[in-house]
């Protein structure tokens, strides 16, 4: 089944939810028209559509052999890459004094969507590498920038991110790898990092690593930690003391190389401080926090293709007669209410994943690029408390959907042949790295909910509010039950907060982790519904004043849907986070034996 790259929803969802066009009425995205946007939007569409998505299913199949310590990618990936370099999609985001276009993070998160839903294998080296440009932008020295950036921003060479060790996955205060101060200002960089994603490769004759590493004086934990830029060949064209031992065989996406990386084998790979001594792990953050929202826009873009897929099967296949259809002996299976509930789930969670990841990458171009520090400060908060609300509930949506494609295909979903077998394959990772989903909804209450003395949550729980004021007044019949159900969502969240906040101020952390999970699923709920019902209003609105387009009933018969039968589930799980830890208690007794 072919991939088509959903660009109007992106564009949409860019231009009426996340407000592309208040930003650019704004001035923060300088020459960006709604137009231009529209316009890159399409091409990206066309190659990912086009050039990327056939090479899913051969990079499913052929994985990534490694002999001599050199990697192959599949048939046809170099030549895509090499296409995809030269189009300027990797330079997209980069910064304009360094060959970048300087476009915005959103528009950006919109073309990530797109790679990903033609080949999640594909997607995630880019991920990377648009990070490596990003901590390297904001804390290499002059020199490093100079020698590296222009050929990582262009994507001629690729990046890492060198975090974790066998020891040292969540907890990265464990980590071992040794740095040594060389008299000519450099290091040496000895040990072994595990799971690398694209850590070796053919698609370019240079790897730019960024590695965690300790030095010998280094305070223990994570105030001890440095970062390093530590390339594949050296500038003088030697090749560094870095190579891949061997490669890791998994559950899905089998064409991005997961590698073992061992430095210092013959002394110590030469490597350069990126940042500050100690203050790595700032630095890595810097890299960390766009990659998770992108990990969360994989997610949505897996969605999205299992949703094609199962829809494009149950047109086709016939089983049963459905009730009231007009078939005279078998309907499609698309007829049968559950079979078009599994595909409304579906495509209503990753509409509102859509739109949670788009909106939070706006906040993050406002944090950017607003000119007054307060905005900017705002934005930021909004932005740190998004990214991992963003990052796992799409990422837990990407499984969920995914799963449920498999559901709509009956048994073909099961056997390989189908391809919708392999949507979940690849999916399962997004929940796991760039920090598991546990860790991202302790870091949403323990780190994320405090800010601004819990401000900065109120008022996003205030701007969902002002939305089913809009709804109310609105009043249209085919919004249905949206705005109370809207409501009762934001009243649990609204007292689900109140009691994480108290939780964490009175220093009653396992009350607070104990709910952390469900706790970020209810926000997402509450904000997904919130940003479905912003985009059916804006559809609402639209055809209102003359727009004939298909889509926009069907955008209000989506956020009715969601409101009326997925944000309902918000009630139950402010019930679960309020148990607070008690109903853990009995944890010991449940789990012996
Ligand atoms: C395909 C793939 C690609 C990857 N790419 C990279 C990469 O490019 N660079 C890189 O550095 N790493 C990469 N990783 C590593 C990935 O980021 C880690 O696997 C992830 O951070 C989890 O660490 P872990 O596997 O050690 O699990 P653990 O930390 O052992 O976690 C196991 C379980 O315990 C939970 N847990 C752990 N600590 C806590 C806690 N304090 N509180 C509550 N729950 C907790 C976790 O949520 C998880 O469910 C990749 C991994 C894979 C599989």
């Amino acid at each position: 089944m072919t991939y088509r790259a959903p660009v109007a929803e992106i564009a949409f969802t860019m231009r009426h939810v996340a407000g592309l066009d208040r930003a650019i009425a704004d001035g923060l995205y300088g020459d960006l028209t709604p137009d231009l946007a529209e316009a890159i939007l399409a091409e990206a569409g066309r190659f990912a559509s086009d050039a990327i998505a056939p090479l899913n299913r051969v990079g499913d199949r052929h994985g990534t052999p490694l002999r001599d310590g050199a990697i192959t990618m599949p048939p046809g990936w170099k030549e895509v890459y090499r296409a995809w370099v030269e189009a300027g999609w990797n330079a997209l985001p980069g910064p304009v004094e360094h060959g970048g276009q300087g476009l915005p993070v959103l528009l950006n998160s919109g073309c990530v969507e797109m790679w990903n839903g033609a080949s999640l294998a594909f997607g995630i080296g880019p991920i990377l590498t648009m990070g490596a440009v990003e901590a390297l932008s904001r804390h290499g020295s002059p020199e490093l920038k100079e020698r590296y950036l222009a050929k990582i921003v262009a994507g001629e060479w690729t990046g890492t991110m060198n975090l974790t060790e066998p020891q040292a996955g969540s907890d990265l205060a464990a980590l071992r790898t040794r740095a040594e101060r060389a008299p000519d200002g450099t290091y040496r960089i000895t040990g072994a990092k595990i799971f690398i994603t694209y850590g070796e490769h053919d698609l370019t004759d240079n790897i730019v690593h960024l590695v965690l590493a300790r030095l010998p004086d280094a305070p223990a934990g994570t105030r001890g930690i440095s970062l390093f830029l530590v390339p594949k060949v050296l500038p003088d064209g030697t090749p560094n003391d870095v190579r891949c031992a061997s490669i890791e065989h998994k559950l899905g996406i089998h064409a991005s190389p997961t590698c073992t990386m061992v430095y210092g084998d013959r002394g110590g790979a030469v490597g350069w401080l990126v940042g500050e001594e100690n203050r790595g792990l700032a630095c890595m953050f810097t890299m960390m926090n766009n990659a998770r929202l992108a990990v969360g826009v994989q997610g949505v873009a897996v969605a999205e293709r299992a949703y094609q897929q199962a829809l494009a099967y149950a047109k086709e296949r016939r089983q049963g007669r459905a009730p009231g259809s007009a078939a005279t002996e078998t309907s499609a299976i698309v007829e049968h209410p559950d079979v078009r509930r599994n595909l409304l789930t579906m495509k209503a969670l990753t509409a509102a994943a859509r739109a949670l990841c788009f909106i939070t990458a706006e906040a993050i171009d406002r944090a950017h690029r607003s000119p007054d520090p307060e905005a900017r400060k705002a934005a930021h908060e909004r932005a740190s408390l998004l990214t991992p609300v963003a990052k796992a509930f799409a990422s837990d949506i990407g499984v969920e959907v995914a799963s449920l494609g498999i559901q709509v295909h009956g048994g073909m979903g099961f056997v390989e042949e189908t391809g919708a077998a392999q949507h979940l394959r690849d999916a399962r990772i997004l929940t796991i790295y760039e920090g598991t989903n546990g860790i991202q909804a302790i870091d949403l209450v323990t780190r994320k909910l405090p800010l601004s003395g819990g401000e900065t949550v109120r008022a996003q729980i205030a701007a969902m509010r002002a939305t089913v004021t809009r709804l109310v007044k609105e009043a249209t019949p085919a919004f249905g039950q949206t705005a109370p159900r809207l409501r009762a969502a934001i009243e649990s969240l609204d007292r689900a907060t109140s009691y994480m906040l108290k939780a964490v101020s009175a220093n009653a952390p396992t009350d607070a982790l104990a709910g952390a999970t469900p706790y970020l699923r209810l926000f997402a709920l509450a904000q997904g519904a919130a940003s479905l019902a912003d985009a059916a209003l804006a559809a609402n609105a639209l055809a209102s004043s003359g727009d004939t387009d298909p889509a926009h009933p069907a955008r209000i018969a989506l956020c009715r849907f969601f409101a009326e039968t997925v944000a309902t589930g918000a009630e139950g799980l402010e019930a679960s986070v309020l148990a607070g830890a008690g109903t853990l208690e009995s944890a010991p007794l449940a789990l012996a034996g």
